[in-house]
């Protein structure tokens, strides 16, 4: 773990790719999303604060496309590598701009210039960059990235494993996800209009969730939600507070950046 000198104030903020970008609609920016997300950090003075973002429409259908997520098995893919990620570059550059436009120091940095995966999962991560870069009140923007992969020469590496492993390599205080639905529900909202918000959990209630869910029908997570479910467990043992809500609410992510009351979903050790 490496000590950033304070019990770490730290805020990792993940912005779904859902929420910066319109998922159905290829290689389009949600600009006035990403506008607004940026205004609410600026005003909420959050710091030192990570920004990490998905790929939506940036990211995914490429990645897809071009089966990166398997691995490496044909030279024809390595094209297929390298525009995933160029791609991904593009978003990060609208992100950054628009931090950049509300007078946030923000420098993007590519998770594939200092992380390395074995079969998909973080195995070496060179934090020195990154955690220079908050000392001096820098505001890193990562992102869902395409990385080198030690057994499958290249991986997907998600925002939401980003996170994670961030949180504990920089003993963070808390993860905020904002995603475009109001928090982790009994089951999908988008598909179930009887889903009710789990509004305070704990890490036991976690795991009873996971254990049940695809089995029960009591509480149901799938998805990009179930991924993030599954990452978030390691560093809420460790302590880390993960609150999960709606960045496409205006003011949801000012408020939860403030440490202030939110509709979302609100995880602790326990
Ligand atoms: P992002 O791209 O913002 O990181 P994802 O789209 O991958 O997020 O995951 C969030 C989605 O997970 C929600 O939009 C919702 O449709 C889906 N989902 C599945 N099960 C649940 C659940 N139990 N509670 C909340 N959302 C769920």
């Amino acid at each position: 773990m490496r000590e950033l000198g304070l019990k770490s104030e730290l805020t990792i903020l993940k912005l779904g790719g859902s929420v910066i970008t319109f998922k159905d609609k290829q290689l389009t920016p949600n600009l006035p999303a990403i506008r607004r997300l940026a205004h609410e950090m600026a005003v909420s003075r959050s710091s030192p604060l990570i920004v990490i973002h998905g790929g939506g429409s940036f990211g995914h259908p490429l990645a897809v496309e071009h089966d990166i997520a398997g691995g490496l098995k044909g030279r024809e893919q390595m094209m297929g590598f390298s525009k995933t990620h160029n791609s991904m570059v593009k978003l990060n550059m609208l992100v950054v701009e628009a931090l950049l436009d509300e007078g946030i120091p923000a420098v993007g940095i590519a998770p594939s210039s200092f992380i390395v995966t074995r079969r998909g999962r973080i195995t070496g991560l060179y934090g020195d960059v990154l955690s220079n870069a908050i000392r001096l009140s820098f505001v890193p923007v990562l992102y869902g990235d395409v990385v080198l992969d030690y057994d499958q020469g290249f991986a997907v590496l998600s925002g939401d494993q980003i996170a994670a492993r961030l949180a504990m390599e920089f003993n963070a205080r808390r993860i905020i996800f904002g995603v475009d639905v109001d928090g982790l529900y009994t089951s999908d909202p988008k598909i179930n209009p009887e889903a009710r918000l789990l509004k305070e959990l704990t890490l036991s209630d976690l795991k009873r969730i996971i254990s049940v869910a695809g089995r029960s029908r009591a509480v149901d997570v799938t998805g990009g939600m179930m991924g993030k479910v599954l990452e978030i467990m390691d560093p809420i043992s460790k302590g880390v507070e993960v609150l999960i809500i709606n960045a496409l609410s205006e003011n949801s992510v000012y408020r939860a950046l403030r440490g202030e009351e939110v509709v979302g979903t609100r995880i602790i050790k326990g």
